[in-house]
């Protein structure tokens, strides 16, 4: 049995109570998480504060040095980390390996150079003198993230707080702990100082809430829910925290007739059911112009229809579990609703035949659904689970209305090979980002986020690093005369 623990201090620690790491791909219990509570999260929060001098004067190029070495250190594990990810998780090995822990490691390496490009500004105003700007790292930053891509979206938050100078208390998702742990192990063979990355485990209303409201960490960077995003800005805005949110997505997938359909229906395959759908820019609702609909909606269901569910192990698996009893509850009670909301199940919404090893698993079968309203809850609310809808549209005008029409703004992707319509779109499109004719294709540099209630603030690159830290105005009197 795997007994996880918290991290601070530079030292693992057990506490009083434990929660249950469970594996939802076979229902089997893993071994104890912590259930941490205010008390240890003070305690961690104490380490972080009392390193916070040392570490934001520590030279950049140190703290380089140091996040390059878990980048390796993470490189060298790949496939423990890969499959530590699928036990906690349900998701394809192949996926853990090849994508989401090279990710994890690029997370290092990218902020490790950003920080020794990151400039600051400066001002010459005639006449007066010059002003110019220090970046200084805010202190103790709170990182909260969730299930569904564990130490790739746990190391997108790290990497720019270590990088910029401020010591972390960090949570992971409760029901994936394993990698945030093995990260720790490894801050301290690379000899990241005590106190710099603190790692508090538990429930996210336990754990979560009480780092919110500590009043030593003053920054507050989060991913998750838009409902649980709304209560950390609650709890933080009295307290004047910096807080990043980035939240939920309702996001919309764009079709036209003059699309590539070879390219588009692979990609919206990859949009609508990429990690059963658990991606936060998932493109769950697809809307496709009425004279492509039928061939594309027929096109489609055989390509859904196709993806291999099974075990997460199995490297011919595309499909794994999704992440927990609860979610697999709520997503097929979405199914449901869909279906007495007048949606027409073009295919899923089963439980798919099983190895016996997972015969206690929470899989999905990826479920199509047609003839939906834009304006039904189904189309509206985040699913976040194995389930597109198909819509048919009719001109721009008539796709912008229903792509904006809902009350988040995270992605969007638009198929077509009309570049002028490619344009328009992209601007009037109410989201973060908009990938034409691709999907999740990543640059670090961009700034990443959402508008709406999919979040407040950017990240990526020097949005990162500027989140991290404060930029302080130093201005410098002198005359322009020279003294004869
Ligand atoms: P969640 O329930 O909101 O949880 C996210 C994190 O917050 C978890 O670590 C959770 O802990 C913790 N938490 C829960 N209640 C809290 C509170 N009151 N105070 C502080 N922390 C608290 O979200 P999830 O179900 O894990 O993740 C799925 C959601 O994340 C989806 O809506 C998805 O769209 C969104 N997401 C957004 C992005 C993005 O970049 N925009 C990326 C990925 C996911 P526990 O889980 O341990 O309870």
């Amino acid at each position: 049995m795997r007994r996880i623990r918290n991290f601070f201090a530079g030292a693992f620690h057990d506490t009083p109570s434990t929660l249950d790491n469970v594996n939802p791909a076979t229902g089997e219990v893993l071994g104890t998480v912590p259930d941490s509570d205010a008390v240890q999260v003070d305690q961690a929060a104490q380490a972080a504060r009392a390193a916070f001098p040392a570490w934001s004067k520590t030279p950049i190029a140190e703290r380089a040095r140091l996040l390059e070495a878990l980048a390796t250190k993470i490189e060298q594990h790949t496939e423990e980390l890969a499959r530590l990810e699928v036990e906690d998780s349900g998701k394809p090995l192949t996926r853990a390996r090849t994508l989401e822990i090279p990710r994890a490691a690029s997370n290092f390496r990218f902020f490790a150079t950003a920080i020794q490009n990151f400039h600051s500004e400066t001002y010459r105003t005639e006449g007066v003198g010059l002003n110019y700007t220090l970046n200084q790292p805010r202190g103790v930053a709170g990182c909260i993230s969730p299930w569904n891509l564990p130490l790739y979206l746990f190391t997108w938050k790290i990497a720019p707080a270590l990088a910029a100078g401020c010591t972390v208390v960090a949570k992971p998702s409760e029901l994936t702990p394993s990698t945030a742990e093995r990260l720790c192990a490894f801050a301290q063979e690379v000899g990241l100082p005590p106190g710099v990355l603190n790692v508090v485990h538990g429930s996210g209303a336990k754990a979560g809430a009480a780092l919110v409201a500590h009043r030593s960490i003053n920054t507050i960077s989060f991913t998750g829910g838009t409902a649980t995003g709304a209560e950390v800005a609650r709890v933080a805005a009295p307290l004047f925290k910096k807080v990043g949110l980035e939240l939920g997505g309702k996001n919309p997938t764009l079709v036209f007739a003059d699309a590539d359909l070879n390219e588009a229906l692979p990609a919206c395959v990859q949009a609508a059911f990429g990690n059963q759908g658990q991606i936060c820019l998932c493109g769950s609702r697809i809307l496709i112009e009425e004279s492509i609909y039928e061939t594309f909606v027929e096109k489609f269901v055989v390509l859904a229809r196709n993806l291999v569910v099974g075990d997460p192990l199995d490297p011919a698996t595309q499909q794994g579990s999704l992440i927990s009893k609860a979610h697999w509850e709520k997503v097929r009670s979405h199914v449901e609703r869909a279906v007495a909301e007048g949606g027409k199940l073009l295919c899923g919404g089963t439980v798919p035949s099983l190895p016996e090893r997972c015969k206690n698993g929470y899989f999905l079968s990826p479920t199509v659904i047609a003839g939906l309203d834009p304006k039904c809850r189904t189309n509206q609310e985040e699913i976040f689970g194995p389930v597109a809808t198909l819509l048919p549209f009719r001109g721009e005008r008539e796709v912008l209305a229903i792509a904006n029409g809902v009350e988040y703004g995270l992605s969007a992707s638009l198929f077509t090979t009309n570049l002028g319509r490619a344009h328009r779109l992209a601007e009037a499109l109410e989201c973060g980002t908009v990938w034409v004719n691709c999907w999740l294709v990543r640059d670090l540099r961009v700034p990443f986020g959402g508008v709406k209630s999919s979040g407040v603030g950017r990240e990526g690159g020097d949005h990162a690093l500027r989140f991290f830290t404060d930029p302080k105005t130093v201005c410098i009197r002198y005359s322009d005369e020279v003294p004869a």
